[in-house]
């Protein structure tokens, strides 16, 4: 009788094991192909609404920048201000968007 239950143990581990290897195999590739699309459509439509990012306000002009924007590194200290937030609060501030480094 013990030995019986170990065959099916044994067995039942072995058919375990393959199934699981072969699941495995499939999810990963299945998982990796949806994350990647989710994460292409959500950094499209994420972009313009929720996605905070950092800015660079002139306070002075009311517009805003990237902070790789060459005239955000022109704007005087007075005037610059570091902000980091969705683009939707920044104008909601009442600021508008670079024309040169489309924000
Ligand atoms: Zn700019």
């Amino acid at each position: 009788m013990k030995k019986l239950i170990s065959i099916l143990l044994a067995f039942a581990l072995c058919v375990s094991i393959c199934a699981c290897g072969e699941n495995a195999c499939i999810d990963s590739e299945e998982t990796s192909n949806t994350t990647t699309v989710a994460e292409t459509t959500e950094t499209t439509t994420e972009i313009s609404s929720e996605i905070k990012s950092d800015y660079i306000l002139n306070t002075n002009s009311m517009k805003f920048h990237y902070p790789s924007c060459h005239s955000a590194k022109k704007i005087s200290d007075k005037n610059r201000k570091e902000y980091h937030g969705t683009r939707d609060s920044v104008i909601s501030q009442g600021y508008d968007a670079c024309g040169i480094c489309n924000p």
